[in-house]
């Protein structure tokens, strides 16, 4: 059989190193979310659990910095997109949930993406690793609520369980809630010289 190069994807996320962009974080009710008494893991238990969207707002109550094409909040898995990115994005926006976000445009810088509608991309389909062949193993399992931790470290380099992946351009994976995408919408992104994101981490779509 002929080899093949293996399909690489990639988790991207908040741009850490430039402060010149708005930053906003998610704000939830405690009442929402029950935690392992033996691990003291922590997970949402309403679905219709109520999130308010906290700027990061300077003395005079201005929100700091300017708009970004994605604006990165508490949730690794989720994101903000400016409503050019979202246009430009749309042919892989399918199988996620994409809702328009309310926001008042009192940014202290205004550019093309201020006072547009702001998009919320959500509910990634959620793939895993496949631990065996990315060389991790399981080192501790807790006995009241199941969860796994493994041994994963940056040296690794991350496999997707194949059978866990359905072509999907926009996932997650269920080891690292992080917000993965293909390379073709990577490319789309670089392409579109969007603003306010940085490639975290490179994985590899496993044989079948
Ligand atoms: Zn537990």
């Amino acid at each position: 059989m002929r080899s093949r190069a293996k399909q690489a994807v990639y988790s991207i996320g908040r741009q850490y190193d430039d402060d010149s962009l708005a930053t906003t974080y998610l704000k939830a009710c405690d009442d929402d979310f029950a935690t392992c008494s033996t691990c003291a893991r922590a997970w949402q238990i309403r679905a219709d659990s109520y999130w308010q969207l906290v700027w990061k707002t300077s003395k005079r109550g201005e929100k700091v910095g300017r708009l970004g094409d994605f604006t990165w909040h508490s949730s690794d898995d989720c994101t903000l997109l400016s409503d050019r990115l979202k246009l430009i994005m749309e042919p892989y926006l399918h199988g996620v949930t994409v809702r328009e976000v309310s926001y008042e445009n009192s940014f202290e810088v205004q550019n093309q993406n201020s006072g547009k509608p702001l998009w919320e991309v959500t509910d990634l389909p959620v793939a895993s690793v496949d631990v065996e062949a990315t060389g991790a193993r399981v080192t501790k399992q807790c006995s009241e609520c199941g969860h796994k931790t493994y041994n994963f470290n940056a040296e690794m380099l991350l496999t997707v369980d194949r059978s866990s992946w359905h072509e999907w351009d926009l996932f997650t994976l269920d080891e690292f809630r992080l917000f993965f995408v293909t390379e073709r919408v990577l490319s789309c992104i670089q392409q579109a010289i969007a603003t306010n994101y940085r490639i975290r981490r490179e994985a590899v779509i496993g044989d079948d």
